[in-house]
């Protein structure tokens, strides 16, 4: 059999490297759809929706490490996929509780700032809420 080529992924927050991978096969979820990437796909940038990026474990079988971004972008060339997150959670790492007090907090936020006329206010929340229900989403697949 001949050898598959590999790409390598690395995740980047304010914390640091939080995330590397060799795969055959990686799925990012950008503002403007579903992009899925091979080795020696041409280069690219695009921005990352508060999503999951789905990284292919191995060639043989057909499992994916699932890790939840909190938006960001991504940059691809020469095989190297670098993710630059704002957070970013391995599925296995998510603490689900949290995320559901994160929802609360958020949805009560949103609350408020709605009946206040506040859309600075209501945006944040907005994004706060979408980051908690990302990260119970992917904790619960
Ligand atoms: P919270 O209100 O629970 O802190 P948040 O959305 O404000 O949630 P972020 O600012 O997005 O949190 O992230 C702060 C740090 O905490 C990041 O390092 C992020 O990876 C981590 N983090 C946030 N929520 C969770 C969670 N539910 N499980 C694991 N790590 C989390």
């Amino acid at each position: 059999m001949t050898d598959q080529k590999m790409l390598t992924v690395n995740v980047v927050t304010p914390d640091g490297s939080v995330y590397e991978k060799q795969t055959p096969f990686v799925i990012f979820k950008t503002t403007l759809g579903e992009l899925g990437v091979l080795p020696d796909h041409i280069p690219f940038l695009a921005s990352l929706a508060i999503d999951e990026v789905r990284v292919k474990q191995s060639k043989t079988d057909d499992k994916f490490d699932e890790i939840a971004v909190g938006g960001g972008f991504v940059e691809f060339s020469n095989n190297l996929a670098t993710v630059v997150a704002n957070s970013a959670e391995r599925k296995e790492n998510i603490d689900a509780a949290r995320a559901a007090r994160a929802r609360k907090r958020a949805e009560e936020r949103l609350e408020k700032a709605k009946q206040a006329h506040d859309t600075d206010q209501v945006k944040r929340a907005e994004v706060s809420l979408r980051r908690a229900i990302n990260r119970l989403n992917i904790a619960g697949h």
